[in-house]
């Protein structure tokens, strides 16, 4: 049987490969065509001899997936797509270019076993985790098929990256490595929807890199109609987590809030968010709200709020002290906005 490399650490790879890789110096060659180069295929790894070639090829894969469609929108170029795994799943990233930075927003799951009543994905049901490969390969591919380099990575695809722990941790590690992808951890986002035991599990391996927390609401009643159950963790212990997190690792924190219509828009619940940072001591200027405008997805009962009453929800958290923009819906055309990459 193959092993996928991308699955593996160097470590692995090198134990792994240990017969066909006669010195450093040619690992070291094959981790940067891979990781640097972001070369597809063993053949064009061209400054090895052949025989080490068809050797890797024979042994490893270093594609597993393949992209069957590929939206475009027409609105601000943000692109769909749709991979399908070796074992025919299919699951969605975006690549959102824009001036200063292109990014990609990735899953981390096929399918969602949350089931947060306002997400597409979550209507989908769970099929199964990707592996760290599969969650890497998205970006090189997307790379390789825009021929744009990817400076921002988003965990905001399908699934909940928390539940998918160990993949994602490998992931991460690779995407900070000096000697793998290089992104900075400023440049790197989790956004989880609260698993408060292991946003604090998180801090401990000092990856420090920028966390979203999908709040939604600030009172436990109101949050079980939409996220089923509170998913085991009442909005206190999120908060706790959220706010250990923040004095740990000194990073940016992001609170994100979908607005709907008379459910958690109002001005009381806007007063309420505000009073919950205040007392959790997270008014701060690297801890900013990001404002939802919920998006529509078929066969859901919630309707988006106005513009007035978002506008209204916003003034509220500014005169608090509170930082909070509008998250504007990127390639809404092709539904390749937030919660709705569902099938
Ligand atoms: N499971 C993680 C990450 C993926 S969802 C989480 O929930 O945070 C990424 C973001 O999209 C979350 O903030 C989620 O709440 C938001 N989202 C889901 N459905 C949406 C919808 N219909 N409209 C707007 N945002 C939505
Ligand atoms: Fe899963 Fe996040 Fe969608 Fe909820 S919002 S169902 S946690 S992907």
């Amino acid at each position: 049987m193959k092993k996928y490399l991308l699955d593996l650490t160097q470590t692995q790879f090198k134990a792994a490969a240990k017969h066909i890789i006669p010195k450093d110096y040619i690992f070291e060659q094959i981790m940067r065509w891979v990781y640097e180069k972001k070369v597809s295929s063993f053949d064009n790894f061209t400054n090895l001899s052949k025989d080490i070639r068809t050797k890797l090829s024979e042994n490893f894969d270093l594609r597993t997936l393949s992209i069957v469609k590929k939206e475009i929108s027409n609105i601000d170029g943000t692109i769909r797509y749709t991979f399908k795994t070796a074992d025919k799943k299919s699951f969605f990233a975006v690549f959102l270019p824009s001036k200063d930075k292109n990014s990609v927003c990735i899953s981390s799951q096929i399918g969602c076993p949350v089931g947060c009543l306002f997400c597409s994905t979550g209507k989908s049901g769970f099929t199964r985790n990707l592996s760290r490969g599969e969650i890497l390969e998205q970006i090189l591919q997307i790379e390789n098929d825009t021929k744009q380099k990817i400076s921002g990575v988003l965990f905001m695809g399908m699934g909940e990256p928390l539940f998918n722990y160990n993949s994602v941790i490998s992931a991460l590690k690779s995407l900070l490595s000096k000697n793998e992808f290089y992104i900075g951890k400023r440049h790197i986002t989790l956004s989880t929807v609260g698993i408060a035991a292991a946003i604090k599990k998180l801090v401990e391996e000092n990856l420090n890199i920028r966390l979203a927390i999908s709040l939604h609401s600030t009172d436990d009643k109101q949050r079980k109609r939409i996220i089923p159950e509170n998913f085991g963790f009442p909005i206190d212990e999120i908060m706790n987590a959220a706010q250990y997190y923040f004095k740990k690792t000194n990073s940016h924190l992001t609170i994100e809030y979908i607005l709907i219509k008379d459910f958690n828009d109002s001005p009381a619940d806007a007063h309420k968010l505000a009073r919950l940072l205040k007392r959790r001591f997270l008014i701060n200027p690297k801890v900013q709200v990001n404002l939802i405008p919920f998006n529509y997805v078929r066969g859901s009962q919630f309707i988006p709020s106005t513009s007035l009453s978002i506008e209204k929800f916003k003034n509220i958290l500014k005169v608090s002290g509170i930082i909070a923009n509008i998250r504007q819906a990127k390639g809404s055309d092709i539904s390749a906005a937030c919660g709705q990459l569902g099938y």
